[in-house]
This record gives C-alpha cells, structure tokens and sequence, in this order.
C-alpha cells in the first residue's frame, strides 16, 4: 500500500472520527484499513520523522552564540523551547572544517586534509540511507557555502565510493569555484526542498569561520546573526511546507569553535583542542523530540549520524558514537529500543 494512501486514510479518519452515532460504522472500518496500511508499511513505531535537515554553521565561538543568549542569536533562542538544547555538545578531535563535517556525516573522526583533495574514509550516512531506502539521487542534497565540501558526497571506501552519492551544490559552482555567501545557499536550499522535497539534506553557512579568518570582528557577529535568521527562515520554511510539516527534523550545530582569547591569534584562528575549539553548540527540533530542556551530558560531532539513522530508520553500525537518547521522550525511547 502506499504511503499516499495511508495519508489519506488517516486525514479522513480524523475527520469523520467523532461520536455521533451514524458515523462511528464509518469511523471503525476506517480505523481498521489504517491499521492495515500500517502494518504493510512495516512504519516504526513511535517514529513521526520522514524528514532530517541539518544545518551546519561554520566556526562560530560558544562565547558569541549560545554562551550569551539572545546576544546575537535572537532567532533561535526563542526556537529553543520548542525543541532540545545541549550546552556540552563537542568537537573533542579535530576542530577545522572538512574534518568536523566529516564527523558529522560518517560518524567518524578523522584527521581528513582541509583543501577539499581527499574524500572521507567511510561512507556517509547519505550513502548509507540512498542505499537502504532505494531513493533517488535527489532525495539526498548536500548544499554548501564552502566549496571544498564537496567531499563529503563520496568515499574512498572501495566498496562504496561512487555508490549511491547523494545529489551536490557546493559553493560558487562546485569545487575550485570558491566560498559563496550564506544569502545565496539558503535560496538554493529552498528551491531543491520546493523542487525535489528531498528527505535527507546537510546545509553548510560559512559566513561566521569565513569573516573571523579575515579578521573582521563586526562581519564575523554580523554572520553569526544572519546565520540565526537563516535558520529561523528555514525553519518557518519547514514548518509551512505540506511535504515537510510535523514530520521534519532541524538539526543545528557547528564544525569547530575557535581559540579562546589569548591563544593563538584568539577568535580569528581554530584548530586545537582548547575549549573555545572544541566546545560547540546543538539545537534539535522535530516531532520527535522533547520540547525545551537544556541538555548538559556530554556528546560529540560522532553522535549525530547515528541519530540521523535512527531517525530514518537505516543500521549504521560504523559510527564512534552513539544515539542522542536525551532527545527523546521516555515513552518513545522504549517504543525505539534505546
Ligand atoms: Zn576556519
Ligand atoms: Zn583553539
């Protein structure tokens, strides 16, 4: 049975579904062919998620975003109650780009060269879930202000490079056409969801990392606080769109921080593992998740692809970290087995 026409099935059981007695014969042969249609989907139980976006914003320092609320991040300081909020989310390996990205999408940490020439060790969760849920290519979009990003549309993985490689738009017009800005990612990223309403997609804002290494401190705040809007406007995007409403979830965090003040060239510099490197930010929004808390337990940029699978219901055994069980309700962690 199709997904459709269990959708279907259901917006017509809640209509109908109400006491009065003429249409509770109805209500109840409805009922049974909504259970039916769900048994043959073989859905998850307790799973709302068809959807995962996530947002990375590149190298913003917890002391400009989350560490002084609303500050520069009005944005998604009000969107924090809706969703879950961790104060101790890391980058505990290597805190610069291509490396940080690659955590996030293999759930591996790897010391991977940060010029764009060498392609991530395992394969990505994009790889992963094309290749489980037999989509299409444009089902799963990795769309990126920095071009040399490209890289994590493949491996060098033999047994899966240039297998299932999710669809790409990076930077000006692909690898070696430099950084473009944030403004100009976020149209491309709403015309691919309103084109291909892809389920699985990885946003890259470079503004913030991109201003600091310039050392222009107003422009680096100045990305910070774009960056917030962008992802309000995403958000609201989500939130309006039929395809994507109550069944997406909004994944936002960060590559890599930079030095605290004082080492190495302070904020317009990263790459160690001082805290102002390694201490980053995760906000998590979706029907899935609790609504509100602050999160202190410590997890890492390796704990997000395992998630992201759980979500979409593919295995992912090769990941470092582990399922992000304080997004979720009691309730829905047993029906998830975790
Ligand atoms: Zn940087
Ligand atoms: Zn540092």
């Amino acid at each position: 049975m199709r997904i459709a026409d269990s959708f279907l099935a259901q917006k017509i059981l809640l209509r109908y579904f109400n006491p009065r007695p003429y249409s509770l014969a109805l209500s109840a042969i409805l009922l049974l062919a909504s259970v039916h249609f769900s048994v043959s989907e073989a859905k998850p139980k307790g799973l709302r998620t068809k959807n995962v976006i996530i947002v990375v914003i590149d190298g913003p320092r917890y002391s400009e975003t989350w560490g002084t609320v609303p500050g520069h991040i009005p944005d998604m300081a009000k969107m924090r109650r809706r969703g879950v909020f961790f104060n101790n989310f890391l980058n505990d390996a290597y805190t610069y780009t291509n490396s940080g990205h690659t955590a996030i999408t293999t759930g591996i940490n790897q010391p991977i060269d940060n010029y764009g020439h060498e392609l991530p060790a395992n394969p990505s969760i994009f790889q992963l879930w094309l290749k489980s849920s037999g989509k299409p290519a444009t089902a799963a979009w990795i769309i990126t202000s920095k071009d040399k990003l490209n890289i994590l549309g493949n491996t060098l993985q033999p047994q899966w490079q240039n297998q299932y490689l999710p669809s790409l738009n990076c930077g000006v017009n692909g690898p070696g056409t430099g950084y473009r800005a944030d403004s100009l990612t976020l149209m491309v990223v709403k015309q691919t969801l309103a084109r291909d309403k892809p389920n699985l997609m990885l946003i890259n804002l470079m503004e913030p990392d991109g201003y600091a290494h310039a050392g222009n401190w107003n422009f680096y705040i100045r990305g910070i606080t774009r960056d917030d809007r962008y992802v309000k406007q995403l958000w609201d995007y989500l939130q309006k769109d039929k395809h994507y409403k109550k069944n997406t979830t909004l994944l936002v965090l960060n590559d890599h921080g930079r030095h605290l003040d004082g080492i190495d060239g302070g904020w317009t510099e990263h790459g160690d593992s001082c805290e102002g490197c390694q201490h980053i930010s995760l906000l998590a929004l979706g029907p899935d998740f609790k609504k509100g808390p602050i999160v202190a337990t410590r997890y890492t940029l390796v704990d997000v692809a395992p998630t992201v699978a759980k979500l979409l219901r593919f295995n992912f055994e090769q990941a470092q970290g582990h399922v992000i069980t304080d997004l979720f309700p009691k309730k829905k962690l047993k029906q998830l087995n975790l």
